[in-house]
């Protein structure tokens, strides 16, 4: 599913994220930006040594901001680290947080001269977010982000790992666009 927002593509797939060509992936990393397991295990294992050593450089990534590094080994040109909450209920500013994500991600992107990002399903994994939830969250930041930036980018892709996930963003991006 794809719709056109502001100029630029946002699109919904199921797939991979470490197989992206995208000009960047995004990783739902921790704050310490060690490695884990998920999305950033994949991404660390199928871009190799290079990606943990510039992390180690830049050392930590606080909740709801983002840092850049190469991306190794992998297809895409960079990989943006950045770090969704943990999901405490949704009384904890989760939702202000998990936005802050996205926008910080994608004000890197533009400001590091990529045009095109995929990102996989921010803190739905281990961090426990509800997907439902952070569907509505990922959607509705990365729309009004386009809408708020014409021309600075030309695609944005989610990149969703099972049918279920991919069932649900299609489904709050059709709610959104019958708004
Ligand atoms: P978090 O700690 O932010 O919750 P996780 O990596 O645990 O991050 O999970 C985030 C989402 O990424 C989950 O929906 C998970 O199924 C999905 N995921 C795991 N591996 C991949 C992959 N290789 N490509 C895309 N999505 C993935």
């Amino acid at each position: 599913m794809r719709i056109e927002v502001a100029a630029a593509t946002l699109e919904l797939i199921r797939g991979d994220i470490t197989r992206q060509a995208t000009d960047a992936i995004v990783n739902a990393a921790n704050s310490a930006l060690r490695g884990g397991g998920g999305v950033d295990g994949a991404i660390h294992r199928a871009g190799g040594p290079a990606i943990m050593e510039e992390s180690r450089r830049i050392g930590r990534c606080p909740t709801g901001q983002a840092v850049i590094t190469t991306a190794g080994d992998l297809p895409a040109r960079k990989v943006i680290h950045t770090v969704g909450p943990r999901w405490r209920g949704g009384d904890s500013g989760e939702p202000a947080l998990l936005a802050g994500a996205y926008r910080r991600s994608l004000q890197l992107a533009v400001d590091n001269g990529l045009s095109s990002v995929a990102f996989p399903s921010i803190s739905t994994g281990a961090y426990g977010y509800p997907v439902e939830e952070a569907a509505r969250v990922a959607l509705r930041t990365v729309a009004q982000f386009l809408e708020q930036n014409p021309g600075s980018l030309e695609l944005v892709r989610f990149v969703l790992f099972t049918q279920d996930d991919l069932c649900i963003y299609e489904q709050t991006l059709r709610d959104m666009a019958a708004q």
